[in-house]
């Protein structure tokens, strides 16, 4: 029905106009301090280091590889990774990602901007098959971790800055993950999302569940005139049309709200939301 249908799509762009908010709450909630006693057990499902002073829940990358250091197999972890992939696919990335959502406030910065395509961002696998996986599995460490910008952030900056004695400690060790936050930081600010495309091994766990979740997108190829607004506006730079559930889209609907003729649906459990022709003005 056309006058279900363009109440259902007014629901999806009037949800993405308030993306950032999701991600302030996400990472104020992920972050609360207050829920540790109960929560801090339970992997959240976003890149959120586990060392930070006030992380409510645990890191499921830094979950994965302490579980391999024990020589366990990491079921749970994974078994909520997939739970959470088989869902929504990479939603997780695009809404509640305090990480993520970093990236898209350094990108902000006036600095010049430097266009990549995501051609080489097979690289995350192999992130994944070495720092977090192989060489934890033979040290019996966290070596994706020990080198994470996240963590630096989250857990290394203001530890240090609150404890003396941890001050007085530190070694050339804090100031090689300081100068790979640093490279990611000017990086960030220049790149859309680098970390995201080309490193993390959260993203690529939940890439491949993209085209097989139940929130999909869609693209009506017939209504497309290939303008390219989409991809002007996604922030991991991917042309819709070309593939609407890619590995690398974080289903952040950016490209919905600014698509001219509404061709961009969501399809969520079998149920199409077609675009509307309302003349709805889109997402800023
Ligand atoms: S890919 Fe980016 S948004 Fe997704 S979990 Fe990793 S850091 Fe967060
Ligand atoms: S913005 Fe819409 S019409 Fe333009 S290329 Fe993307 S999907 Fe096609
Ligand atoms: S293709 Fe659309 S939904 Fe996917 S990341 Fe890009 S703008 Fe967001």
């Amino acid at each position: 029905m056309r006058g279900e249908t363009n109440r259902g799509e007014s629901f999806w762009r009037r949800l993405a106009r308030r993306r950032s908010l999701m991600q302030l709450a996400s990472t104020l909630a992920l972050n609360s301090y207050a829920t540790q006693g109960t929560t801090r057990g339970i992997p959240c499902p976003a890149l959120n280091c586990y060392a930070c002073p006030a992380a409510a829940f645990a890191c499921p990358i830094g979950a994965i590889q302490h579980l391999i250091g024990r020589r366990q197999v990491p079921l749970y972890v994974l078994g909520v990774i997939g739970l959470v992939g088989a869902l929504v696919g990479r939603a997780s990335c695009g809404w509640f990602c305090p990480f993520g959502w970093f990236q898209e406030l350094m990108y902000k910065l006036p600095t010049p901007k430097l266009r990549l395509t995501n051609r080489f961002n097979w690289t995350r696998y192999v992130v994944l098959a070495t720092l977090v996986i192989a060489v934890p599995l033979v040290t019996r460490e966290p070596w994706f971790c020990k080198l994470c910008p996240t963590g630096s952030l989250q857990a290394g900056i203001p530890v240090v800055a609150l404890d003396p004695l941890i001050r007085d400690a530190i070694g050339a060790c804090y100031w090689i993950k300081m100068g790979i936050l640093g490279i990611f930081l000017a990086w960030m600010s220049v790149t859309r999302r680098p970390f995201c495309r080309w490193v993390c091994p959260l993203g690529a766990l939940w890439s491949p569940l993209n085209p097989v979740s139940s929130w999909r997108l869609q693209v009506d190829q017939e209504s497309c005139i290939r303008c390219h607004r989409c991809q002007q506006v996604c922030p991991v730079d991917i042309a819709v049309y070309q593939d609407p559930n890619a590995g690398a889209c974080i289903r952040c609907l950016k490209c919905m709200g600014v698509c001219p003729v509404n061709c961009i649906s969501v399809n969520s459990l079998g149920w199409s939301v077609e675009a509307s022709r309302s003349g709805d003005p889109g997402i800023p």
